[in-house]
């Protein structure tokens, strides 16, 4: 497997398609990892909450692959928010990995209401000059939250890892984070398989066009306009067919007819990021 990388702002850079491991339940989750490393994925995302993390880092102790090519990103829990908190709650994480060094550590919310997003910040940019993780990134944060952050440190998040799929691309945020150079996660990039994407016009236009599965076009969509991406599936086959997206590309007027199927706030099929704590 081909996969390109992505530089980031901190001068390191991540492979641009990767594995999430959401949902994926704890008791199957090395032999569904390890199916991703044999197919040829080397960055997973996983989080403390998807209480997963020992079962990834089964999967990479017996896949014999060298740490430095894997990619291993894990995310700080809400509970864990703070200003010394988070060392414990990285230590914890890399415990359960059976690593030394995360390659990227996230904000898992901004958790508004509790309010303890810009010390967490501080707390993770002594994480990484500490040497506990590669970069430092944030999830689910609106351009004020990461105004808050950045001007409290002087330091810019890697990545912000956000819900974005066809029908929900939260255009305004996603400038303003190609303006910082902050590159955009897309998280749910199927949309979950929550509404019928894979049956919508111009994603089926373009995969008859190509012999391709609408799967494949709609990650080729994110993969054209920039984003990182690590669809989830327990399907051997499906981890085959996700990564094949690499050998066509669409057409300006196929991309921008995926791209005009953005609906706005009614098109987000998860929690909104002022409501979760
Ligand atoms: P997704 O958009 O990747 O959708 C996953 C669903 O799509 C699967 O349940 C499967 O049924 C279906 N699917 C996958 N491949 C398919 C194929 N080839 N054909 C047909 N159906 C297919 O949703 P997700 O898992 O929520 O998002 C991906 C990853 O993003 C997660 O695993 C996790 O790592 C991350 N994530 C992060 C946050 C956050 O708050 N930071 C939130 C949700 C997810």
């Amino acid at each position: 497997l081909q996969i390109p990388n992505v530089s980031l702002n901190d001068g390191t850079s991540i492979p641009q398609l990767g594995f999430g491991v959401f949902k994926v339940d704890p008791a199957e989750t090395e032999r569904i990892v390890s199916d991703a490393l044999e197919v040829g994925y080397r960055h997973i995302d996983t989080a403390k909450i998807y209480g997963n993390e020992e079962g990834v880092g089964r999967a990479i102790a017996k896949s014999g692959i060298p740490r430095e090519e894997l990619y291993i990103t894990t995310k700080l829990w809400n509970d864990e928010q703070g200003r010394d908190t988070p060392r414990a709650a990285i230590d914890a994480s890399l415990e359960r990995l059976g690593l030394e060094k995360a390659d990227l550590y996230l904000i898992h919310w901004p958790t508004p209401k509790q309010n303890t997003y810009v010390e967490s910040w501080e707390a993770l940019v002594e994480l990484q000059q500490a040497g506990l993780t590669t970069s430092i990134g944030v999830c689910n944060f609106f351009e004020s939250h990461l105004r808050d952050i950045i001007s409290a440190t002087g330091v810019k998040p890697v990545v912000n890892q956000i819900e974005q799929h066809p029908i929900f691309q939260q255009p305004e945020l996603d400038a303003y984070l190609q303006a910082e150079d902050i590159k955009t996660e897309a998280w749910g990039p199927l949309g979950q398989a929550k509404y019928p994407l894979f049956e919508l016009e111009p994603v089926t236009a373009a995969a008859d066009a190509h012999g391709k599965t609408p799967a494949q076009v709609v990650i080729r969509w994110h993969i054209q306009k920039g984003n990182i991406v690590f669809p989830k599936t327990t399907s051997r086959e499906r981890m085959v067919e996700n990564a094949q997206v690499f050998d066509f590309e669409l057409s300006g007027a196929e991309y921008d007819a995926i791209t005009a199927l953005e609906r706005g706030e009614e098109g987000r099929v998860a929690a909104h990021p002022n409501e979760v704590n």
